[in-house]
């Protein structure tokens, strides 16, 4: 998962409303930041660095820059390892002018892109999949770079939000599934493209509307231009991952608020019996108060506790200098995280009946934790919640689950994962549930990681032959 942010103005400086905007999407990647701009003389420049945002980049810098027109990254790494090469925007001058690239998501067919560029040539200074499109650009250099983008894309597959800052201005646009969200904002005659749109409220930028699914949106000094990738799917494939703990509550993504999506799977929980359960003897019923797992469980813990009519209890304590554990790369970094950062308050939880709401079990190692730091607390019993149905598949489209065997609804049964987590009963949201709870039509989600129903695309030969055609 990463954060891309653009903006585009006639009159002012910009670089410093980047690194604001970054900032709002610092939850969507923590290990490098960067920004690119194009200079006076007409070349790319880039700066970035690994770390959190003020690590990576010096704002006071940046508010001295003289660009009009600028893109950033904050990421993590889902194709290619987490070290500074990978860190993006990725820039490069080549024979059509400057040009510079922000991505979040996957490309699914980057083996077989990468291959038919190494064979025209290409040299990889990065192991990660952006690079591969300036690549595509660089060998197309007889058409304008719109043009060649655009065929880029096509001969691409899924999942991206992009950014690119060519000569010609600003360009944002999405995948024709539209996997990853990408929202428009305006401020004056200023226009703003980012992955949320909580990142607009920091800079009092209102939302326009979101980069539609196979859009490419160009903005110059001629103002808006939107173009059409010839592919139609027929269907979406928006994550619906994002409501369940990606986004930022305060974002609004296809119309539908994530904070009220979410609160909505917490009061479908609370009464549903369609999910999975598994119950060792104790039941829910005798509990004294709900409480979230923070930051991830709030939201839909808000809503539990408002349909079950409990109290709701702030039990378990964060430390916010900690980052998420879910993105941060190694499991050892993971599990001492845990501890530095999730800690219960022994007095809510001695000798008291506990529902503890998450959004989701990955690979169990915080639930695991923090119920055998509440259990120290001498609890009666502790119930686990979770707001989205079973994890039991990888995700290819942008999101760090690369195999199964992380996955540990993907070989356990519940009642085996309440036994290891070490709860008296664990429910999950039914995955009906969670799509009515989003209030998208189900053919316009992506639900590949809960229910395996993955894209079927191009492979292959055929994903080959689709990568040479770019090129024709
Ligand atoms: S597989 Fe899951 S995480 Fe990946 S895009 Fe689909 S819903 Fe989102």
């Amino acid at each position: 998962m990463c954060g891309v942010f653009g903006v585009y103005s006639r009159n002012d400086y910009v670089a410093e409303e980047i690194y604001l905007g970054l900032a709002a999407l610092q939850h969507r990647g923590q290990e490098s930041a960067g920004i690119a701009w194009i200079d006076e003389d007409r070349r790319i420049n880039v700066l970035k660095g690994m770390g959190l945002l003020h690590e990576a980049l010096d704002q006071s810098l940046l508010s001295k820059l003289t660009a009009r027109a600028a893109i950033g990254h904050v990421r993590y790494s889902t194709a290619g390892g987490s070290h500074e090469q990978n860190a993006q925007p990725i820039g490069a001058n080549y024979a059509q002018g400057p040009v510079a690239i922000a991505h979040n998501g996957n490309l699914t067919n980057f083996k077989e892109l990468r291959e038919v560029l190494e064979n025209r040539g290409a040299i990889f200074q990065s192991t990660g999949d952006t690079e591969a499109i300036l690549h595509v650009l660089a060998h197309q250099p007889n058409r304008r770079p719109l043009e060649a983008l655009r065929r880029a894309l096509i001969g691409v597959s899924a999942a991206y939000s992009i950014v690119v800052l060519i000569e010609d201005g600003l360009v944002a646009a999405r995948d024709p599934w539209g996997f990853r969200p990408l929202s428009l904002g305006r401020r004056g005659d200023n226009y703003y493209v980012a992955s949320e749109s909580c990142a607009f409220n920091l800079l009092g930028v209102s939302f326009v509307r979101d980069i539609e699914p196979g859009e490419i949106l160009l903005i110059n000094e001629r103002g808006l231009s939107s173009y059409k990738m010839p592919l139609t799917p027929g269907c979406g494939r928006l994550c619906s991952f994002e409501f369940v703990y990606l986004a930022r509550p305060d974002s609004v993504i296809e119309g539908i608020s994530v904070y009220m999506a979410r609160r909505e799977m917490g009061r479908r929980l609370a009464k549903s019996t369609r999910g999975e359960c598994f119950f060792s003897g104790s039941t829910s019923g005798d509990a004294d108060f709900v409480a979230p797992m923070p930051d991830s469980g709030t939201t839909a813990a808000l809503g539990y506790a408002e349909e079950s009519r409990l109290p709701y209890e702030a039990a378990v304590v964060r430390n916010r200098y900690v980052g998420r554990t879910f993105i941060q790369p190694t499991q050892r970094v993971r599990e001492l995280g845990v501890r530095i950062k999730l800690n219960p308050s022994p007095d809510l939880f001695r000798d008291r009946s506990a529902i503890l709401v998450d959004d989701s079990i990955v690979r169990g190692t915080t639930a695991g934790l923090v119920v055998s730091m509440i259990r120290e607390c001498r609890t009666r019993s502790v119930h686990l919640r979770i707001s989205s149905p079973p994890v039991r598949y990888p995700c290819f489209y942008g999101i760090d689950t690369p195999s199964k065997g992380d996955l540990t609804a993907a070989s356990h049964t519940v009642g085996e994962i309440a036994e290891s987590i070490g709860v008296d009963s664990l429910c999950y949201l039914s995955l009906e549930d969670m799509v009515e709870s989003i209030g998208l039509p189900g053919d316009r989600l992506c639900t590949a990681c809960f229910d395996g129903d993955y894209l079927r695309e191009r492979e292959g030969e055929e994903s080959r032959n689709a990568c040479e055609r770019i090129f024709d």
